[in-house]
């Protein structure tokens, strides 16, 4: 059957329309209007010329008119934009954009794929030609040709494009802030799974700013100013908005099709619009979520690709049908890959979907063999059938496989269960016989056949009372940081001590990744204790918490200075070792340097290389309580990093005289922010391996009060200061905007929504970490305070014992 069929927009999905109708029909007149001077070119390999990666720009013209013409016999007529369709008669509008000239083009079947356009927000200066978005070929160019001369860029938005370009950017060697609104990049994914590309992309010279947007675009000397919410400005060069898409449907919405309730161009699943001879595919269409059954906009070149195919198989009487979109995407930011498919958590709880989850950490190939680093998994599956509804994954290797693995288990509808059973194929170099698909199925049957109670980052930071934390890991592991006030019993000797466990109690067991705690949990519930497994273990803790603080995992150094640093320190320090600890996993890179710098004289330099993303931030922290010097922490290649450390030299005589750090704070004031200042910096000190000891004198002490009733021996005067004064840290008021108490239950509102721990759970996790409160007897004796009001663990001293302390300390603060 001979047609005229007419295709709008040249490119994904467009061309691939336009290449399946020529195959099945050979007599068909095809036209293919295309408003810009490319057909068929590669949009998803714009950023990567931009950054060097594709140096030759015509690889990313994949055919071209010509070629299309002399191949498929399709009439591509480039530079053409369509101004508007006659529905009725069948006609589209057409100009010619090199010669002006306006033209009607009739047809039988007309598919429109114009795609989606860069949001541009309606922020004062926007306009301004330095402000740019990435689009096409005409785009690309322009901000090359933008980034000429210029010694720094500012990515807005932090999601595939964003990244994308701000990867390219630090490739060019251009200095680059990404400035993302939400506080995570990545939105699409949950927070804690995307919470290590913040450490990637600072590592890789990225300033980082979460939580943030440009409210104003002005011009500068060099370019632009951009004025954030914070109130700061920035001076850059270029700005590029990559901060989402929207639906191009100006033509179909003047010629009355339907629209959507996302804006989207409504079709069915033939890729019919309203009008039956009209289909649209691609980005501009809404399609159906696979999971939630709601209408989506889900801008990706697979499935407008095949919907492509869909609309001219349908024009040509085949029964195709287009299988809804479940979001199966992936996008490499330096050494990792963040992928997904189907629901995510946070997607689910929008729409009021119950669902359960695990995490799993496991290497991407066997340990052993070279190259192996470790790749998070998070599965979301129905809470009783454990019918698979969604997965993510990040990490430097492995993460397209077990996403697509997964994209399919998730299509073909299948359970935990069924990835239990998945035979993958294997040999070390490519995985493991247990592959992290099946773990993951492993992880979750466990959960659903009851063999392990799982708890959550959530729980643990939002302890229950009669929660207690059980961390299982060895005392290394512990070294490196724990939860707040969790008992330590390692592992192995768990069973020997498990008669100090009260059945009264539930214990909330954790491991670095979840594997150990699952041991531990068997032992414990056989014992007749109640427990749950943290799933995911600490390292899933740390991202979550991570990610609740906004804090970035390293300092935001605008990149020209990191790159600088990098280069000097890097050249001209030799190490007299280099260590291999890729697919150890902590303790064991820290344990080998730790060994190596043993065996070297002070002030030389030992190199370690690891493929543990949580290396990064152990390795500093490690050197901080050590007293070796970090010289750097850099990536490195195929997913590791580099760090090189040098012995520090041989321990002289000082005040230190216990070998470990001291620190000694005063507090003097009961202002709720200043006690909760001191709390933390005492807490941080002794989570880094300090000495800490707290001097409360005059108001600090009444933060010591017990909060009841208390008998004690005081005369009249005595009396009435107690009772003028804050019982206690729950007490206290805000040193400024008080405002009556609104301005203190405010800040607390805030402290609650970003788990901040509450004052008095500060003061209880630093005496359990051996924080030595000393209250002052003479500031005690005047304002009438007996030591029965005080609570227990509260050392008394005066003056000798404060400048005792202080002389043995490193630092101390006065905090007033
Ligand atoms: P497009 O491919 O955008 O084509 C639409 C075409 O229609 C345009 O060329 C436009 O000029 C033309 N047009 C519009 N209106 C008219 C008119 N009135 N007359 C004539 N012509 C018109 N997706 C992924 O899955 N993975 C990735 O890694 C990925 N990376 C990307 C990177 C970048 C920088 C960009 C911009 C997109 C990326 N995408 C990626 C998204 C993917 O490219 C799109 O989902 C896909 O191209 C959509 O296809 P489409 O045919 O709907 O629209």
């Amino acid at each position: 059957m001979s047609q005229k069929i007419v295709i709008v927009g040249g490119v994904a999905g467009g061309a691939s329309a336009a290449a399946r109708a020529r195959r099945l029909s050979e007599e068909s007149e095809i036209i293919v209007l295309e408003r810009g001077a490319y057909v068929s070119f590669a949009n998803c390999g714009l950023p990567y010329h931009i950054g060097g990666d594709i140096p030759d720009r015509n690889r990313l013209l994949e055919t071209t008119p010509e070629q299309l013409g002399k191949q498929f016999r399709i009439d591509v007529r480039i530079r053409n934009e369509v101004l508007a369709i006659q529905p009725l008669d069948k006609t589209v509008e057409v100009r010619n954009l090199e010669t002006g000239t306006v033209y009607r083009e009739s047809y039988d079947a007309l598919i429109l794929s114009p795609g989606a356009e860069p949001v541009r927000p309606a922020v004062p200066g926007i306009d301004h030609p330095n402000v740019l978005s990435l689009r096409n070929m005409d785009d690309m160019d322009r901000i090359i040709r933008a980034l000429e001369g210029k010694t720094h860029a500012t990515v807005i938005g932090g999601g595939y494009i964003g990244l994308e370009m701000a990867e390219a950017l630090r490739h060019r060697n251009i200095a680059t802030t990404l400035i993302q609104r939400p506080n995570q990049v990545m939105n699409l994914a949950d927070p804690e799974m995307a919470m290590p590309l913040n450490q990637e992309l600072q590592l890789n010279g990225v300033d980082l700013r979460l939580g943030t947007e440009v409210v104003a675009y002005d011009p500068a000397t060099n370019g632009l100013k951009l004025t954030l919410n914070t109130g700061e400005t920035l001076e850059t060069g270029v700005a590029i908005l990559a901060i989402g898409v929207k639906p191009e449907t100006s033509l179909a919405q003047a010629a009355g099709l339907t629209l959507g309730p996302r804006g989207g161009i409504q079709v069915n699943d033939r890729m019919q619009t309203s009008d039956p001879s009209i289909y649209a595919v691609g980005d501009a269409v809404e399609v159906m979520d696979w999971v939630t059954r709601q209408p989506a906009l889900i801008p990706l070149a697979g499935p407008a690709n095949r919907q492509g195919r869909i609309a001219a198989d349908v024009i040509f009487g085949r029964d195709s049908r287009y299988r809804d979109t479940q979001g199966t995407a992936i996008c490499k930011v330096f050494n990792l890959a963040i992928g997904m498919t189907g629901l995510s958590e946070k997607a689910a709880k929008r729409a009021g979907i119950p669902v359960e989850k695990v995490y799993v950490h496991p290497f991407s190939h066997a340990s052993y063999y070279p190259g192996a680093s470790q790749l998070s998994l998070k599965l979301v599956f129905e809470p009783v059938s454990g019918k698979i509804l969604g997965a993510q994954a990040i990490g430097a290797d492995g993460v397209d496989k077990r996403i697509d693995v997964l994209a399919v288990a998730r299509g073909a509808g299948m359970t935990v269960f069924d990835l239990e059973e998945l035979e993958l194929s294997y040999a070390p170099p490519y995985g493991s016989a247990k592959d992290p698909v099946n773990m993951a199925g492993f992880v979750a049957a466990n959960v659903l056949r009851g063999d392990v109670k799982p708890c959550y980052a959530a729980d643990v930071i939002n302890l229950a009372p009669q929660c207690v934390l059980l961390d299982v890991r060895t005392a290394e592991e512990a070294m490196t940081g724990t939860i707040p006030g969790a008992l330590h019993i390692p592992l192995d000797r768990l069973r020997e001590r498990v008669g100090e466990l009260s059945k009264e109690k539930e214990y909330l067991v954790f491991c670095k990744v979840g594997q150990r705690g699952y041991t531990a949990c068997r032992i414990l519930s056989q014992n007749g204790l109640n427990c749950r497994n943290l799933s995911g273990g600490y390292l899933t803790y740390q991202r979550t918490v991570g990610e609740t603080s906004v804090q970035p995992a390293l300092p935001s150094t605008p990149a020209n200075q990191i790159v600088a640093e990098k280069t000097d320190r890097t050249d001209s320090i030799t190490p007299v070792k280099i260590i291999d600890a890729c697919g150890l996993q902590c303790p064991g890179p820290i344990l080998q340097l730790k060994q190596a710098l043993d065996d070297v004289k002070p002030g030389e330099a030992v190199s370690i290389r690891a493929t543990d993303p949580g290396f990064v931030c152990d390795v500093p922290a490690w050197c901080n309580t050590t007293g070796h010097q970090m010289v750097h922490v850099s990536p490195g290649d195929k997913g590791s990093y580099l760090a090189t450390v040098i012995k520090r030299a041989a321990e002289t005589p000082g005040p230190v005289t216990s070998g470990k750090r001291a620190m000694t704070n005063v507090v003097f004031s009961d202002d709720f922010d200043k006690a909760m200042a001191a709390l933390i910096i005492a807490n941080g000190a002794a989570a880094a391996g300090y000495e800490v000891t707290l001097f409360f004198t005059f108001w600090g002490i009444n933060m010591l009060r017990k909060s009841g009733p208390v008998v004690a021996k005081k005369n009249l005067i005595e009396k009435m200061f107690g009772i003028m004064m804050p019982k206690g840290p729950d007490k206290l008021t805000l040193s400024k905007m008080n405002m009556g108490g609104l301005g203190l239950a405010m800040i607390k509102g805030i402290m609650k929504k970003k788990s901040v721990m509450t004052l008095p759970a500060l003061m209880a996790q630093a005496q359990a970490s051996g924080v030595r409160m000393i209250v002052c007897t003479m500031s005690m004796d005047l304002m009438g305070i007996k030591k029965e009001e005080l609570i227990d663990g509260i050392e008394e001293g005066g003056v000798a014992m404060y400048v005792d302390h202080l002389s043995r300390s490193g630092a101390g603060l006065f905090i007033a």
